[in-house]
């Protein structure tokens, strides 16, 4: 197993990529299971760019493998907010819980067919200083009414695919089909080639 390091301090992001990156070959560390203590600017303005610095942030610390990973929820409604301000959407120190009911607010007596959202996913890893790979996933819902299921973090709870919340699905379930599940198999097959090399070897 190649051991990578997770540059976010979300505790929830990290078991979901361990989870789905632990078939592929990879032993997840946290950045406390690594003895790393920063909390990285997350300065940029789109997910691509923040996943960079996040990654790159690690990286510079530990010079080992790193892979970082910048998300949130585009609602078409809000003109695409909260976008890459969704961990912070509100105001900082909000619960997750806050920041639901905040969209909840903010979402009242728009009509159904102009709920739609998606969340997105920039997945940034380095495998050392001169390979950096970069891939992204998405995927499509709509902004439910009230908080359902008790599973999940964040807008699980309000984001609904196919009848149900995010919170609703079980883990295989959320991986099959989540920004995060289709960012990091779109790494999968970015890495193959280094895969194949390492075996090789
Ligand atoms: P960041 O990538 O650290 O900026 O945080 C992204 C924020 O988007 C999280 O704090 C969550 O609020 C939200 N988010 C990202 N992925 C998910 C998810 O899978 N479910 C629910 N919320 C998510």
């Amino acid at each position: 197993m190649t051991q990578i390091i997770a540059a976010t301090n979300n505790p929830h992001k990290v078991e979901e990529l361990r989870r789905i990156l632990a078939p592929m070959g990879f032993e997840v560390l946290s950045l406390g299971q690594a003895n790393i203590s920063v909390h990285p600017e997350e300065t940029a303005e789109t997910f691509t760019g923040n996943a960079l610095l996040k990654a790159q942030t690690v990286f510079d610390l530990c010079a080992l493998p790193t892979i970082a990973d910048d998300s949130g929820l585009c609602v078409k409604a809000l003109g695409g907010r909260p976008g890459v301000h969704s961990a912070r959407y509100g105001g900082e120190g909000l619960s997750d819980a806050q920041r639901v009911s905040r969209l909840l607010q903010e979402m009242e007596g728009v009509p159904e067919k102009e709920r739609s959202a998606k969340f997105v996913c920039a997945i940034c890893c380095f495998l050392n200083r001169d390979t950096v790979l970069e891939c992204t996933g998405e995927c499509e819902g709509r902004i439910g009414y009230e908080p359902v299921g008790e599973d999940g973090f964040g807008y699980d709870p309000v984001f609904m695919v196919g009848g149900r919340s995010y919170a609703q699905l079980n883990a295989e379930e959320k991986d099959a089909i989540s920004h995060r599940g289709r960012a990091l198999k779109n790494l999968q097959e970015l890495l193959a080639p280094y895969q194949a090399r390492a075996a090789a070897d």
